[in-house]
């Protein structure tokens, strides 16, 4: 399925994200001020335009009204990023992703009617973090500030025990909510389930429990 997505701004964060839609054979309106980038992207995206994303006048005339989502990946400048997003808010673009260089940032992007703020620096920080505590860790996902979920792969503390034996629950307080075996996913997990190798364990739970879990158990 077509859909319409603009990104303004192609540094690392959203040329990579043009670099996919495109691949995924998405139209993509990409919009920078600096000419360089615009050719580096022109053969990328279906459309590529200079313009300064501050200027209300130039993003009507791009006619950015008719895109469902635009993403704005302005690093560094936040004064132009916060800019663009009162704009996009105001032209009632249906959907609006914006990146976020630090927690203040964010906070006003969240109150100025961004739908969705990425941190992806921090967020990659941590998901790193995670898997460095343990190699077990393949992935780690915020829920919201206190809650997240982990995949796990079971390690020789799980294999051969069943989920009662375990008893993560009473024990962490957290809830294994899927067990993945290859390219299966078991999303109602019996108790009695013997975990074996190569299981991955998908762990819901407060960030608290979480960080008790992957450090006695994983
Ligand atoms: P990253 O951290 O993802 O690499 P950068 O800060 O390096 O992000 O890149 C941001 C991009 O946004 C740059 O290519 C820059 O030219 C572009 N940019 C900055 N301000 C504006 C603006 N007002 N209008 C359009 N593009 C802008």
């Amino acid at each position: 399925m077509k859909r319409d997505y603009a990104v303004i701004g192609l540094g690392r964060f959203g040329g990579s994200i043009c670099r996919e839609l495109s691949m995924e054979g998405m139209e993509v309106l990409v919009i920078d001020n600096d000419e360089d980038k615009i050719n580096e992207y022109k053969n990328i995206a279906s459309h590529a335009v200079i313009a300064d994303a501050t200027d209300e006048a130039s993003l009507k005339e791009l006619g950015i009204k008719n895109i469902d989502h635009v993403i704005v990946a302005i690093g560094d400048n936040i004064q132009a990023s916060i800019l663009t997003t009162v704009i996009l808010t105001d032209l009632g673009i249906k959907k609006i992703t914006v990146k976020a260089q630090n927690d203040y940032h964010e906070k006003i992007l969240n109150k100025i009617g961004a739908d969705n703020v990425v941190h992806p620096e921090r967020d990659m920080g941590k998901r790193i973090a995670h898997n460095i505590i343990s190699n077990n860790i393949l992935d780690y996902l915020e829920l919201s500030d206190d809650h997240s979920i982990v995949e796990v792969k079971a390690g020789e503390k799980m294999v051969g025990k069943t989920l009662i034996d375990l008893d993560i629950r009473a024990n962490y307080g957290c809830n294994v909510v899927a067990i993945k075996q290859g390219k299966d996913i078991n999303v109602s997990p019996a108790a009695e389930d013997v975990l074996v190798e190569e299981d991955v364990l998908i762990v819901i739970g407060s960030d608290k429990d979480i960080s008790r879990f992957e450090k006695n158990l994983v």
